[in-house]
């Protein structure tokens, strides 16, 4: 073949990837494939699965569409020889290209493995991101922990986005995180949602997920997610309509039976590509100025994208291979079964479980301070809960999700990430949302047989982890709270937080 043979992942379908920049589509092969290792190293949820094969699929009938050759490998093809590294050499063996072009891919594990192949491939940086993994070292260099804020000023600066035309923020000051935490009142609700109604190709992916990965947990049923960029951009266009204006009020709020509220609900389009996070940044930047949304909306949005979203996998890509065994914290506590079913009488926990799995989604401040609140606290293994939240979540991929349940959320990379742990007692639920009220749980209550288990819990996180935790100046408070507290108050705290864990080991229901 006097072409060169181009493989396109599932995370990868851009028609602006830079491996496709100079495809030729009269001598050029793309090759996609979908491979039983990357469907079942954790157990996805089938919407995931449906979502990613069925995107794939679209994507090459995009490239058919504008006269390209697709080698498309479907999971039950015959041949395949289910990894992406296999696939890769029986393609070059049959096809005999004259070169391989692939851009960096967003886990570590398998960039490992296609480097490994024997296959000669050109890579190409993934021009999707603003800062490159190059350029991320360069600013972490020498730095013992990093911290978000100082990189988003670079790249707000970088970008231009949100700023004066002498260099300082719109609005004078660069984050505006402190106008973003309106607990919900009552009755909050959300705009409606566009609909994304299964097309043929989406059915018979559906049909191939239901087959295939019975056991995964998560509702198959009721898949209602973009899965081409039209579409993508379609609900994208809500948001700017609908969703924006309040994105900053209620970023951290929680509703039970709203599970979007006013969040954009587009993280896994935008990480497989079928969205552009710059210009989306753009527009958001454009609506602010035209007077459409304020700037506390405006600038937390485009924070989460240039910022967090950025930073994260800059992380990733300077800390691996290594970072995904930090357990800093020296947990060893399995993860409750409840995860995967939702079946615990902690209201907020069944509302969040399950939501998620109904639709693959939770928002952020729901994956921090509920699921993932109640996992730092009870010290579960690091691991296990970045596996959890890689099998449940629509949007997750190995870059992304790693560093913000690692390191944002257990803490477990020793406050590299992050400057402290986001741990919180029931009353932060209790304030930011609705769930209390519905709980069997006293959330005003630590000590007693029905108290909120989450305040005993805090409390006997703070002691365990005092010797490391108790100099950590944003820690200061709670253990100013720590010591003020009478001898019997810190024991009955402590006793009824062993209690808990101990019921939580016997696999009792909390
Ligand atoms: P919105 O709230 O509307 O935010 C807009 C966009 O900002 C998101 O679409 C996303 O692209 C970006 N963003 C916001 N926060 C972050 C963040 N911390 N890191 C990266 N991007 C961010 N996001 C993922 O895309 N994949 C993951 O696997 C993932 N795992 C997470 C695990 C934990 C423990 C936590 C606390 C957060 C995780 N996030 C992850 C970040 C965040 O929860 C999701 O991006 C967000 O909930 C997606 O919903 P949305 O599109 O409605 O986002
Ligand atoms: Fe969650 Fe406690 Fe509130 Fe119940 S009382 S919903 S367990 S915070």
């Amino acid at each position: 073949m006097r072409g060169a043979l181009r493989l396109v992942l599932g995370d990868q379908l851009s028609l602006q990837l830079a491996s496709l920049a100079d495809l030729d589509a009269r001598h050029d092969v793309v090759l996609m494939a979908e491979v039983a290792e990357e469907a079942s190293h954790v157990p996805h949820h089938p919407q995931k699965l449906v979502f990613i094969f069925s995107a794939m699929r679209h994507f090459a009938e995009a490239l058919r569409a504008r006269g390209v050759r697709v080698e498309y490998v479907a999971l039950d093809d015959p041949d395949n020889r289910g990894s992406l590294a296999a696939e890769l050499r029986r393609w070059v063996e049959r096809l005999q290209p004259a070169s391989v072009q692939l851009t960096e891919t967003g886990d570590w594990r398998v960039e490992q493995a296609l480097r490994e192949s024997g296959v000669a491939i050109t890579w190409h940086a993934d021009t999707r991101f603003i800062c490159s993994r190059q350029a991320f070292a360069r600013w972490a260099a020498g730095k013992r922990t990093l911290r978000m804020e100082f990189f988003y000023r670079e790249m707000r600066k970088r970008t231009g986005l949100l700023l004066r035309a002498d260099g300082t923020p719109e609005g004078g000051v660069w984050n505006l995180d402190a106008d973003n935490r309106k607990p919900p009142g009552r009755a909050l609700a959300g705009p409606l949602q566009p609909r994304f109604a299964a097309d043929a190709i989406t059915r018979e992916v559906q049909a191939l997920v239901a087959r295939r990965f019975a056991a995964h947990y998560g509702r198959l049923e009721g898949f209602d997610y973009p899965v081409t960029a039209e579409e993508a951009e379609r609900l994208w266009a809500h948001f700017l309509d609908f969703g924006l204006a309040a994105f900053g009020d209620y970023q951290d709020a929680m509703v039970a039976g709203e599970p979007y509220l006013f969040h954009a609900r587009i993280s896994a389009a935008l990480n497989v590509g079928l969205l552009d996070p710059r210009r989306l940044c753009v527009e958001v930047e454009a609506a602010w100025r035209d007077g459409r949304v304020p700037l506390n909306a405006a600038e937390g949005f485009i924070r989460q994208v240039i910022g967090w979203r950025e930073y994260v996998r800059g992380i990733y890509w300077l800390q691996m291979p290594g970072y995904a065994t930090r357990n800093a914290l020296g947990n060893r506590r399995a993860l409750p079964a409840f995860y995967w079913t939702g079946q615990t009488r902690m209201n907020c926990l069944r509302q969040v479980i399950g939501q998620t799995l109904e639709h693959a989604y939770a928002h952020h401040i729901q994956r921090l301070m509920v699921t993932g609140n109640f996992a730092l606290l009870a010290g579960i293994v690091p691991q296990q809960v970045c596996d959890w939240y890689l099998a449940v979540y629509m949007d997750a991929f190995d870059w992304v999700e790693l560093p913000n349940t690692l390191g944002m959320l257990m803490h477990a990379d020793g406050g590299y990430l992050g400057s402290k742990p986001y741990c919180a007692s029931g009353q932060y639920i209790r304030r930011m949302s609705n769930y209390c009220e519905g709980c069997v749980y006293k959330v005003n209550e630590s000590t007693t047989e029905d108290a909120c288990p989450l305040n005993a819990l805090y409390w006997h996180f703070l002691l365990r982890h005092r010797e490391s935790l108790h100099k950590n100046p944003r820690m200061r408070m709670s253990y100013l709270s720590l010591e003020r507290m009478s001898e019997s108050k810190v024991e009955a705290l402590w006793l009824r937080g062993e209690q808990l864990l101990a019921w939580l080991d016997a696999g009792e229901q909390l």
